[in-house]
Formats: structure tokens, C-alpha cells, sequence
């Protein structure tokens, strides 16, 4: 069932040079602007809709026109009627939303704004490994390049991996890439066991099951959330795992907690602290030594190159016809077969 696919351009190498022109760029604004009344003025005069990622800023999220999570986004990309879409988040989500709209340009703040899962899973050696396993179903996490993701049968996010992977017959084999701690959590929800490619994410992993108990003492009332993308041994401590906006909707719905230790990146306590303001919500321990958890790549964009990119109408996200078509067909399989879950957040839900 695999597709064979040309190395997709990674985007560093679609970046290079940006890095200096980028930053010349930003000290060049002048300091007098309101950034944020300029970034509502040219989303008006560019019919633009700004979609941003939970792990966004504050102040992006709040400009934003949806804030979600990846199937969230994707499932918003593929609505959308307007002209230019900016995208607030990292590289393979951007390059989703322009899979879905191969038409319209899509605007990432910044090209570097990449990820740990996609970057150590390349679409070359992606292929290689999977020849190993001619005859399994390929499921590949939206974490992915768009040449993973023309390799692969059925797209999933942490949303909806588990109902997606219930809907295959039990008999088939299943490759599950890129996230290896995300494969086995589905593995146990579903008890079907798949390949799993040995890819993780640098921001989830870093959780330290032992500074976790340790603040558990500290906290015994709190409820400990988890992200699946986390450790095995921090899963294990969790009182429930779900995707970001699963883990939202528990806070939502679960008023009778007023304490809640978050393992996920720190961006969605935005969210959490808007929804509950009630509520306490303590980060999750990083190895680090700091605080909490924020993914370096997400916390390249910036208001300053959120109002750059869409001043300029640069960077753009650009892909070969060829991987775009390839990878169109997974991620529809993947929007059908999730139509019934995760509504996209408004502004002001
Ligand atoms: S938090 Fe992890 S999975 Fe998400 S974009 Fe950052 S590195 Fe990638």
C-alpha cells in the first residue's frame, strides 16, 4: 500500500538565507506600530484567516481567527474560504493546510519553525524502513513531512489515532511512524499491536517521572493530565491522557478538580486558565530544571513575524505537485474517517 514518493525539499534547506534576511526584517519595524491592529488591518485587506496552534503564543492565539489542535487546524484549512491562509504553528502544519489548498498561499512566520518528530524522520529513509513491511496498512501522525506523508495510507493526529486505528480490520498489519510513545499508547487503547518507527518528541520526552511523583507530594489533590506523546513512565502516573484539546475538554468538563498538573507544552494554559479560571494548573517538570515546557520550534513565531509575513506575503510554503498529491489522498482518509470528532475552537469559545 505504499506510495513511492522523490524526497520532498526539507525545509531547512527551503530556508536558508531567511535566517538574516528574517531578522533584518524584524529590527527594521518600526517600534511606533501597534503590531496587533496592523496584523487585523492587512487580515481584512488580505481576506486572510489566521490559524493558530495551542502552543502559539498568548498573543498570537488571541489574534487568531481558530485556535486548535493539528486535526483541529486541518480540519479548518480544508473549510476555509478565504484568500490567504497564515499559519501559526510549525512546518508540517502549514504544509497540511497547503496540501488542502494548493491554490491559496500559505504564510508560516517562520520557515525554521520546524519540529523534532517530523526532522528525525526523513521521507528517504522513511521508505527504506518501510520496505520491510510491504503488506501493512502505513499510519503515519500528522508530525510528519509532506514526503512521510505521501509514503503513508491514513494520516492521524493524538485526536483521533485510537478511533482510526479501531476501524481497520483486526486482521491488518499495522506501521505506525513517526512517534514512538504516541504507537504505543494507541497499541494499548486498541490492543493491536503495530511497528512502530523509534521517533519522539523532544518537548514531551523531557518529562521527569520522578520530579513528577515529587510534585505529586507536593500537589495531592491536583489531577495529572498527560499529553500521549510523553514517556511511558510519566503515561503511567497519568489520571487521563488525550490529545491537547481532549486534555482541554477534561479541564472544561471536570469543574469538581481545582488543581491539575499539566504534562504538555505550556502554550495550552492559555486556554486551560480561560476555560477554568477557577482552576490551578501546574506545569508538569521538565529534565531541564525549568518550569515547564515549551517547544522551541512553536516559540519561533512571533507577533513581529506573524506582522512581517503577512506584510510581505513571505515565507511562503511551497511543494512539489507530485508530493502534494500523494500526500492529499492520506490526510482526506484521514478527514473522513474523523468527520464526526473534535469541533474547531472559534475565537471566543
Ligand atoms: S511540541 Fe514536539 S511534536 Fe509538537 S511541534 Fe514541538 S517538537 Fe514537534
Amino acid at each position: 500500500m505504499q506510495s513511492q514518493i522523490s524526497t520532498p525539499q526539507n525545509p531547512s534547506e527551503e530556508s536558508a538565507g531567511q535566517e538574516m534576511d528574517l531578522s533584518m526584517r524584524v529590527e527594521s519595524i518600526d517600534p511606533r506600530l501597534d503590531l496587533e491592529e496592523e496584523i487585523k488591518r492587512l487580515k481584512k485587506e488580505m481576506n486572510a484567516v489566521i490559524l493558530a496552534h495551542y502552543y502559539q503564543d498568548d498573543v498570537i492565539q488571541d489574534l487568531a481567527d481558530h485556535v486548535g489542535d493539528s486535526l483541529a487546524l486541518a480540519q479548518a484549512a480544508a473549510k476555509t474560504d478565504a484568500d490567504v491562509i497564515v499559519f501559526c504553528g510549525v512546518h508540517f502544519m502549514a504544509e497540511t493546510a497547503k496540501i488542502l489548498n494548493p491554490d491559496k498561499p500559505v504564510l508560516l512566520p517562520d520557515l525554521d519553525a520546524g519540529c523534532s518528530l517530523a526532522d528525525r524522520c526523513p521521507a528517504d529513509q522513511y521508505r527504506e524502513w518501510l520496505k520491510q513491511y510491504p503488506n501493512h496498512t502505513v499510519i503515519n501522525y500528522i508530525n510528519s513531512s509532506a514526503g512521510v506523508k505521501a509514503l503513508s495510507d491514513i494520516i492521524v493526529t493524538s485526536s483521533n489515532a485510537v478511533d482510526i486505528v479501531k476501524q481497520l480490520p483486526a486482521d491488518q498489519p499495522i506501521v505506525f511512524g513517526p512517534d514512538r510513545h504516541l504507537g504505543r499508547w494507541v497499541e494499548r487503547q486498541t490492543g493491536r499491536p503495530m511497528v512502530l518507527w523509534n521517533g519522539f518528541c523532544v518537548v514531551h520526552e523531557q518529562f521527569n517521572a520522578r520530579r513528577l511523583l515529587a510534585l505529586r507530594v507536593d500537589y495531592p489533590d491536583a489531577v495529572l493530565i498527560a499529553h500521549p506523546e510523553c514517556e511511558e513512565a510519566v503515561l503511567n502516573q497519568a489520571d487521563y491522557i488525550g490529545s491537547t484539546l481532549a486534555l482541554l475538554k477534561y479541564v472544561q468538563a471536570h469543574t469538581e478538580h481545582k488543581q491539575f498538573i499539566v504534562a504538555t507544552e505550556a502554550g495550552i494554559l492559555h486556554q486551560m486558565k480561560r476555560a477554568r479560571p477557577d482552576a490551578e494548573f501546574i506545569c508538569s517538570p521538565p529534565n531541564s530544571g525549568c518550569t515547564c515546557a515549551m517547544c522551541p520550534y512553536m516559540r519561533l513565531n512571533t507577533l513581529e513575524k506573524l506582522y512581517l509575513c503577512m506584510r510581505d506575503q513571505r515565507p511562503q510554503i511551497v511543494m512539489d505537485e507530485e508530493t502534494r498529491k500523494r500526500a492529499l489522498l492520506p490526510v482526506q482518509r484521514m478527514l473522513e474517517m474523523s468527520k464526526n470528532l473534535s469541533p474547531v475552537q472559534q475565537k471566543g469559545d
